[in-house]
């Protein structure tokens, strides 16, 4: 059986499932790994996403995890990497991006790779070394006041010359809307006066799929899942991958249904309510944590009431101004590992008294839940909404066996998520 082609290591969690749905939406057989796995690859696979958490670790920490999973999807025998990373480029002067990716060249052995965070899709777009999100720049966009990572200049090849120690190139949209040919002849005169990388101009889905398409056969290629999309069809044309149409197709455990909340974003908090008014619902309580009732024995106990007859949702989702409240009370920090490790606990217990097809909504949330449940991976399938994809568990959960999983993250998906969402897995 061949090994799998596109190794892609990941700089958080849910980019590295929206990266692994957009390969498998390319006809990849995909999986997604919950770190660096301490197992060998699995079989009959086409891409394997090690997701990390190392955008905002210490650089030397978030270098040496990308190099470990770099070894082992070597291992595994991958012929093409991919670093993903946001399409926000979210970074600091010091990290993380430059040092992995100068990292991962010296570790192949490899003079050069591209830079493209684009997503014109998502209305991620770059010309003349500019990140644009929509019509603003980038450090007009609020990403200026992220509270880890606040990007406060737009021109990419600065941003990234702060971070890596050779000095940074640009393949500028003449030479990209020339096509494929033009943009290797551009990055071979690049390498001949000793750049390593080049910010990628693209400011529609045709530019990408230029790059992609530049980018055979190249070891390493860095970006975000946008031109992620188009390296599937390289290997496709040179004969490496089969035509998968049943890439998203997932043995779907059967079982019964719940939905978990602890994201409390607009998006969320509508979906919530809409569940609300449809199924059996349980609200936990941050006041009631913080007094130390036994909140995860209550709701245990009132999910075995209701669950076998229709999916059940228990949220601690609540408004701003509740939660502001609570942070007051708790503390910020406090109060979400809080929130988080009760939410983790209630998914475990519903996990063993049966449920097997599990939503959960949060990015936090979703990382502790995974956690508890003990999976080290994930089978990706097919896509609820963009960005979303049902999931089935490798490794062990609390019951011992695969669970399917649906991990969305804070604004994604549509007002009926999680009505609609069952559907997809018949
Ligand atoms: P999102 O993807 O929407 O950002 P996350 O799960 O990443 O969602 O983050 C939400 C955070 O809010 C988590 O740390 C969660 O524990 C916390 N949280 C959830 N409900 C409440 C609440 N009622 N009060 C305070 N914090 C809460």
């Amino acid at each position: 059986m061949a090994g799998p082609l596109l190794g892609c290591i990941a700089d958080d969690f849910t980019g590295g499932t929206d990266l692994a749905g957009v390969l498998v939406k390319q006809g990849m057989r995909t999986v997604q790994t919950v770190g660096v796995p301490q197992y060998s690859a699995p079989e009959n696979v086409d891409a394997i996403v090690v997701a990390l958490k190392s955008r905002t670790s210490p650089p030397a920490d978030a270098v040496r995890e990308s190099l470990e999973a770099l070894r082992w999807l070597q291992q595994a025998g991958c012929r093409q990497f991919y670093f993903k990373y946001c399409s926000t480029f979210d970074s600091t002067a010091e990290g993380n991006i430059g040092p992995v990716a100068e990292a991962l060249l010296d570790a192949l052995g490899v003079d050069f790779a591209v830079v493209c965070p684009a997503f014109p899709a998502n209305k991620r777009t770059i010309y003349q070394g500019h990140l644009f999100v929509g019509s603003a720049l980038l450090n007009e966009s609020g990403m200026q006041h992220h509270p880890l990572t606040p990007m406060r200049d737009a021109n990419l090849v600065r941003m990234l010359q702060l971070q890596v120690r050779h000095p940074v190139g640009l393949i500028d949209h003449g030479t990209v809307a020339q096509g494929a040919p033009a943009i290797r002849e551009r990055i071979d005169a690049l390498r001949i006066q000793g750049r390593r990388f080049a910010i990628v101009d693209a400011v529609t889905d045709k530019d990408l799929i230029e790059i992609g398409s530049a980018c055979a056969g190249m070891p390493l290629v860095t970006g975000g899942s946008g031109l992620a999309m188009w390296l599937p069809g390289n290997f496709r044309r040179d004969g490496a991958l089969r035509d998968s149409a049943g890439a998203e197709r997932l043995s779907v455990p059967a079982g019964l249904r719940a939905v978990v909340s602890g994201s409390c974003s607009s998006t969320t908090l509508r979906q919530v309510e809409q569940m609300r008014q449809r199924h059996p619902s349980f609200c936990v309580d941050p006041a009631a944590l913080a007094r130390g009732d036994d909140v995860v024995g209550q709701a245990l106990a009132w999910a075995e009431a209701h669950v076998a007859a229709e999916p059940v949702l228990i949220y601690a989702s609540a408004d701003p101004e509740s939660v502001k409240a609570t942070q007051c009370v708790l503390g910020t920090q406090r109060a979400g590992l809080l929130v988080e490790g009760v939410l983790a606990a209630i998914s475990a217990g519903l996990v063993k008294t049966g449920v097997a097809q599990l939503i959960v909504a949060g990015g936090e949330t979703s990382g502790a839940v995974v956690k508890a449940l003990g999976v080290s991976g994930l089978y990706i399938g097919p896509e609820i909404d963009p960005g979303v994809p049902w999931t089935t568990s490798m490794g062990s959960t609390a019951s011992g066996q695969p669970i399917a999983l649906a991990l969305k993250s804070g604004n994604f998906g549509t007002d009926d998520f999680f009505l609609k969402a069952w559907d997809r897995l018949s």
